[in-house]
């Protein structure tokens, strides 16, 4: 005897998000182009990417996205360092236009305050004995924003120190010999450039700022104060209870949940579309997205 059973397949997609990337733009390695070819390859659909203090990455994005009709949605981002409290805290843009004036404005002042303050790097260096430290640091940098991750590269390559994480230990980092307070805008600034270049803000790696539990609260509450949309919840280098504690921050504070490898290298950052799940007690950022 035969039962036919009415039954239901549901074929679930499961769509693969990471909204937080870098490329040459800023100090990834991977080109624009490279970049959303590896996301492709690591079937990921939905990238955006979000180079320090800069847009000048997505046009040649976007442009091997239709050239090469790849099947993969490309989000205009960009990560804003700010000042807050003798910090630095990152913010991260989504959905921007990349062409307005206010966030335009911004980024070229947040160039300036880069070059000023990699000269005055390089002249506290050149007190080491390491010299030219600019002009070399700007030979690692294939765009405009010269970071403090060339500077690491050329202190690595010159025999200065045997990897990029004790350049920052001994030289670039908050206790480093040349390290120089940067003049970067407040997170309000951030925010409000985002906002009105149609974006939504999210604090960026928020368990990566070295804050106290008291403190990154503080932080996060200012950020929703100021008009803040979101935060990362899943990002590179974390534990399991640092995802569970930030879902919870993000629903205590009434916060949209992001996530984003903050792919630069293969070194110290996990691969693109590697982050873990978000956990279902969050709202992503992308559920009103319009993603096709
Ligand atoms: P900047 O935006 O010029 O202040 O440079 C900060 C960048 O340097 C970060 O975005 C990272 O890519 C890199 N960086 C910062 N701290 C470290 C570290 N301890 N080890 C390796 N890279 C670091
Ligand atoms: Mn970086
Ligand atoms: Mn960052
Ligand atoms: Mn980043």
């Amino acid at each position: 005897m035969w039962y036919i059973t009415r039954f239901k397949i549901i074929f679930e997609k499961k769509v693969i998000v990471d909204l937080h990337s870098h490329t040459t733009a800023s100090d990834g390695v991977l080109t624009p182009s490279a970049l959303v070819k590896r996301a492709v390859e690591n079937q990921i659909n939905v990238l955006a990417i979000t180079d320090h203090d800069t847009v000048k990455g997505l046009a040649e994005a976007k442009k091997t996205i239709e050239h090469e009709n790849l099947p993969i949605k490309l989000i205009c981002g960009v990560e804003i360092s700010t000042n807050w409290k003798n910090n630095e805290i990152h913010i991260v843009g989504l959905n921007i236009n990349i062409d307005h004036a206010q966030l335009l404005d911004l980024l070229l002042s947040q160039e300036q305050a880069r070059i000023q303050r990699a000269q005055t790097i390089s002249a506290k260096l050149a007190k080491l004995n390491i010299d030219n430290a600019y002009e070399q640091a700007k030979q690692f940098a294939k765009g405009d924003i010269v970071s403090r991750a060339h500077f690491a590269r050329f202190l690595v390559v010159g025999g200065f120190v045997k990897d990029v994480k004790r350049a920052f230990k001994k030289y670039l980092g908050k206790s480093g010999y040349a390290y120089v307070p940067p003049n970067w805008c407040s997170i309000a600034d951030a925010i409000n450039a985002i906002h009105s270049a149609g974006g939504q803000a999210v604090l960026a790696h928020p368990t990566r700022y070295d804050l106290t539990a008291t403190k990154l609260k503080l932080l996060i509450s200012e950020f929703k104060s100021e008009g803040g949309d979101a935060i990362e919840v899943s990002q590179s280098r974390q534990m399991q209870d640092d995802l569970q504690r930030l879902a919870k921050l993000a629903n205590e504070f009434g916060l949209l949940a992001s996530q984003g490898s903050d792919f630069h290298d293969l070194v110290n950052y996990l691969d693109l579309g590697k982050t873990k799940p978000l956990p279902d007690s969050v709202i992503p950022i992308w559920h009103n997205w319009m993603l096709n």
